[in-house]
């Protein structure tokens, strides 16, 4: 039994992880590499991986990260089947088209640059590849066992990141004795909005976590929401409007049922509130149509009436008349729209049509990476190139940090603590190094458990049974 680390490792985009065990190979997630563009162009085009002998994808959610190559896996040969939760095929069927139609627009565009000079440069994979993919799908809930192949059972258990996720527990045999592994995909936090806490029930003999924030603790549920509440405050009673950068799945979900709530408890003067991004407005009627992933708190409202995401003050803009149309209105509002980080959709429109006005706030509720707009604005630069112009920031820019998705440091350690306690081993993945080195010396020093970081493209050796490492860096 071993596993090869092909990303994520060292790094947080990018998961797939191959796992043979019980005479099968299963790849656990099939990732888009995100980041320097030439780099992660290369890792996502050749993945290095011999898809045609791999037996199962094994789909933890739908986040571009864990889902973004399965269309290149398809066109590589794979042609095996692909098992995930219904709420996860559903979201992939929409991010997996609208990844492609980015790969297409990016080779287009790169495409008039070069004029005629040079070879062509082709998309990534077209909206056709990412529909063929979906053939390939089968969907199992969570807590039900399947077996793929003869003697190895599967189960989902909730994970509480986005609607669907799941962690993936696989039973086998290896030289003679039952092994289970657990992997835990992303991690979500216990008492997040819409989405069950994440199960820590499990006790298996080998683990593999995430370790996105193994070394950072987040502001609480309570104390986000209250920041939220002044923020919303302060920005109506100037006239001015707040403008939230939010991913389409997840994020902003979880924003607009924060918004009702504080406005249906008084604590805000209710201000009408637009979702502009036609994929999260997809994206929010796929959430409506998964309640069996609903927790009980959000059961409890979609019985009362339609549920977290309708609203009296709450609307979804399709059309681009319809965004540019918000531009004529002066009046105090909530602009949520796509894309997370700043980097294109039109969300670029808002923050040229704001970032000027000193009674607009820009709210940031998400990770930036690095060379982002939305990092250069986190930091507080005073000037912002947007389409080739110029802006000064004169608009209040806020953060809050406390509506992650990912458990922080307190949250992953008590997972290892709990569903990691039977291990012989953990294993760290999904983190920047300084993250996942500083959540390993914990884990090593509070459970006494072996923990190790592999980096990419280590092969782990688990011996006919677990306990044994190979050469991943400890
Ligand atoms: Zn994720």
């Amino acid at each position: 039994m071993r596993i090869t680390f092909y990303g994520a490792a060292g790094s947080v985009t990018g998961s797939r992880h191959l796992l043979e065990a019980g005479g099968r190979r299963f790849l656990l997630d099939c990732g888009l590499v995100q980041g320097r563009r030439s780099e992660s162009d290369r890792m996502n085009r050749d993945p290095g991986i011999d898809f045609r002998s791999v037996d199962a994808i094994l789909l933890s959610h739908a986040h571009i990260d864990h889902a973004g190559s399965i269309p290149t896996a398809v066109m590589r040969g794979f042609a095996g089947p692909v098992f995930s939760t219904p709420a996860t095929r559903d979201l992939c069927s929409i991010l997996l088209a609208d990844s492609a139609r980015i790969h297409l627009a990016d080779a287009e565009f790169l495409n008039r640059l070069e004029g005629r000079r040079g070879s062509r440069i082709e998309p990534l994979y077209t909206p056709e590849d990412a529909m063929a993919s979906m053939e390939l799908f089968h969907t199992v809930p969570c807590g039900r066992e399947f077996e793929p192949f003869d003697g190895i059972h599967v189960r989902f258990l909730e994970a509480g990141h986005i609607l669907g996720s799941a962690q993936i527990l696989l039973s086998c045999r290896e030289g003679g004795r039952a092994v289970e592994i657990l992997y835990s995909g992303d991690l979500g936090r216990t008492g997040m909005p819409i989405v069950m806490d994440p199960d820590l029930s499990p006790r298996p003999d080998f683990l593999l976590m995430e370790s996105t924030y193994g070394d950072r603790v987040h502001e609480t549920h309570e104390d986000s929401a209250g920041r939220l509440a002044g923020i919303l405050d302060s920005t109506f009673s100037r006239r001015g409007r707040v403008l939230i950068p939010a991913f389409s799945v997840g994020r902003t979900q979880d924003i607009l049922y924060h918004v009702r709530r504080l406005y249906e408890s008084g604590s805000v003067e209710p201000a009408p509130v637009f979702v502009d991004s036609p994929l999260s407005i997809d994206a929010t009627e796929i959430y409506r149509m998964h309640p069996e992933c609903f927790d009980s708190e959000t059961r409890r409202l979609v019985a009362g009436d339609e549920g977290p995401f309708s609203f009296d003050q709450l609307h979804f803009i399709r059309t681009v008349e319809g965004s540019k149309a918000l531009n004529g209105v002066r009046e105090p509002m909530i602009v949520i729209s796509a894309s997370g980080m700043c980097e294109h959709g039109r969300i670029l429109h808002h923050l040229r049509n704001s970032l000027g006005n000193p009674s607009d706030t820009v709210l940031l509720v998400g990770f930036m990476a690095e060379g982002t707009l939305g990092r250069r604005l986190a930091e507080g630069a005073g000037k912002v190139r947007i389409f080739d112009e110029e802006i000064e920031v004169k608009a209040r820019v806020e953060q809050i940090g406390g509506f992650s998705a990912h458990a922080d440091s307190d949250g992953l350690y008590r997972y290892a603590e709990t569903a990691g306690g039977s291990a012989d081993r953990i294993v760290l993945v999904h983190g920047e190094p300084s993250q996942s080195s500083a959540l390993c010396a914990r884990i090593r020093e509070g459970t006494g458990r072996t923990c190790s970081v592999p980096a990419r493209g280590d092969v782990l050796d688990l011996g006919p049974s677990p306990g044994n490492s190979g050469r991943g860096r400890g």
